[in-house]
């Protein structure tokens, strides 16, 4: 007989483990089937946010060694002993996985390892065992695509960039998006010769024109070599064991040891045996989900990268927790809304940003719409030659000027911006943010003292 919980979390990943969490604390029944069961945590904890901000704060580290003579320190030798690195990161990756592992026993949630394929609605089966659940949690993320190109094999992902062994001398990025402009960034401070190639004009183009402008001149500035309007056509390896980069408009670029791709990320719902269970996906394979995480199926809900919408660990976790206190925590309307969920880019110098952008407020909100925006130097750059900015926007609507957006690039953006996603989420005016006294000398006191 099929083993029956009250729910079932497909993916051990930043939805499935916080929704069986939560229920579980409720007082629900729980399991979480995990593919890869060795690496509990999903992508974030193993191959997206946790490895990745190791790096960049190895990146961090290497511009700060490169700005210490300002301050009277003699020049470090700033080469990063990348096996050392890496080696310390997986450790710390390795302790996390563990961390849940002990984590769902000591919750009584049920980790059943393998991969969960749909009999109907109510039924997985994980290596020829089958699992019954009243509630079924869809939350097996996505992965990386490669481009349909000759050669594109011989080039890697984000993947592969942390399975990589050494620090490339010579790395194309080929993307547009957080993943090509974070990794990018990350190996040119590390000290790779980095190509980045944009098939438009710019990258980050859902983003606030001020943020990609003004990361697009720090990335130029810092020697990444941006080639814009150019599109991969194939790859193939040269007779010195580099990879050559074709481009459409027949353009070559050569000397790679690693070519990146980063162009996106399709959700993993092959496989799944959606079909069996009724449960439809969109063109792209992602599971469209209502207000509550609910697919057209009753009883089935998809959260996180699956669903194709904000593909961001805070917001799995959030949709998760909250679909678990609609069903188990007597909380009907408990749900994740999607507005206002501030991010960051860890690019150098780091973007925060939430709400709508100043192109998305003037077309919703027309003439209604005030900017106040400024750039300066931070006092950090003062002793030194380099001038780097930092720029911050906030956009408001009315006669009340209710913050609608706040943008900001520049040190110490990724630290700045939760709290002041708050005091929008609440829904903060211009002149809450002028009658905050500002906290001297920092940046931040720049977001509360706009004119
Ligand atoms: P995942 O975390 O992908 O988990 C899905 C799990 O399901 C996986 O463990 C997979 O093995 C398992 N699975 C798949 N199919 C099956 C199956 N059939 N049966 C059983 N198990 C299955 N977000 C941020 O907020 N901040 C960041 O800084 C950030 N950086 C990132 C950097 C990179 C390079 C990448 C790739 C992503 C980054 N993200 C970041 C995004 C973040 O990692 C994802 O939004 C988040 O992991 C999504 O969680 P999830 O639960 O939807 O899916
Ligand atoms: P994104 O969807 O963010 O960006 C991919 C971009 O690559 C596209 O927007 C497109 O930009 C460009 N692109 C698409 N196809 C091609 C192609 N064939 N050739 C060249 N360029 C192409 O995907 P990512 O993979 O960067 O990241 C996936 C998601 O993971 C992110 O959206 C984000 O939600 C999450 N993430 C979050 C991070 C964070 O919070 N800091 C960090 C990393 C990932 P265009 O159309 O402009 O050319």
């Amino acid at each position: 007989m099929a083993k029956s919980y009250d729910l079932l979390a497909i993916g051990a990943g930043s939805g499935g483990l916080s929704v069986a969490e939560r229920a579980a604390a409720h007082g629900a029944r729980c399991a979480v089937v995990e593919a890869d069961a060795e690496a509990l945590g999903g992508t974030c904890v193993n191959r997206g946010c946790v490895p990745k901000k190791v790096m960049w704060f190895a990146a961090e580290i290497a511009r700060t060694l490169g700005d210490a003579p300002a301050y009277g320190f003699p020049a470090a030798a700033a080469d990063c002993d990348y096996a050392a690195l890496r080696a310390q990161r997986e450790a710390y990756i390795r302790g996390i996985n563990g961390w849940y592992r002990t984590y769902l026993a000591d919750s009584d949630i049920d980790l059943i390892p393998g991969r969960a394929r749909f009999v109907d609605a109510h039924t997985v089966e994980v290596g020829g065992e089958r699992y019954r659940a009243a509630h079924v949690a869809i939350a097996a993320g996505g992965s990386p695509v490669v481009p349909e190109l000759p050669g594109a094999e011989l080039g890697i992902t984000s993947d592969g960039f942390f399975e990589m062994e050494a620090l490339p001398r010579r790395a194309a990025v080929v993307g547009a998006g957080y993943i090509a402009v974070e990794l990018a960034g990350i190996l040119n401070a590390l000290g790779s010769e980095v190509t980045l190639l944009l098939r438009r004009e710019q990258f980050l183009r859902s983003f606030d024109a001020m943020l990609r402008e003004t990361l697009m001149e720090e990335m130029i500035n810092a020697g990444v070599n941006v080639v814009p309007r150019s599109q991969a056509g194939s790859v193939r390896r040269a007779a010195d064991g580099t990879l050559d980069l074709l481009c459409r408009d027949g353009e070559v670029l050569t000397g790679f040891d690693r070519i990146i791709w980063a162009i996106g990320r399709r959700p993993n719902s092959a496989g799944l045996g959606l079909e069996s269970a009724g449960v439809a996906v969109d063109e792209r394979g992602f599971i469209p989900v209502d207000a509550f995480q609910n697919t057209n199926v009753e009883g089935v809900y998809a959260l996180g990268d699956i669903t194709g919408r904000a593909a961001l660990t805070p917001v799995a976790i959030a949709a998760g927790r909250r679909l678990a206190d609609r069903l188990f925590g007597a909380m009907p309307d408990r749900h994740l809304p999607y507005e206002n969920i501030p991010t960051v880019v860890f690019s150098h110098p780091p973007i925060g940003t939430v709400g709508l952008t100043e192109e998305q407020a003037r077309a919703t909100h027309g003439d209604a719409v005030k900017v106040y925006q400024s750039c300066f130097t931070p006092m950090y750059y003062a002793p030194m030659k380099a001038r780097h900015q930092a720029c911050m926007k906030l956009i408001t609507v009315g006669a009340r000027e209710k913050i609608v957006g706040c943008h900001i690039i520049g040190p110490g953006a990724d630290e700045m911006l939760q709290g002041f996603a708050v005091a929008i989420r609440m829904g903060a005016t211009k002149r809450d943010f002028d009658d905050t006294v500002a906290i001297h000398p920092t940046s931040a006191e720049e977001l509360v003292t706009l004119r």
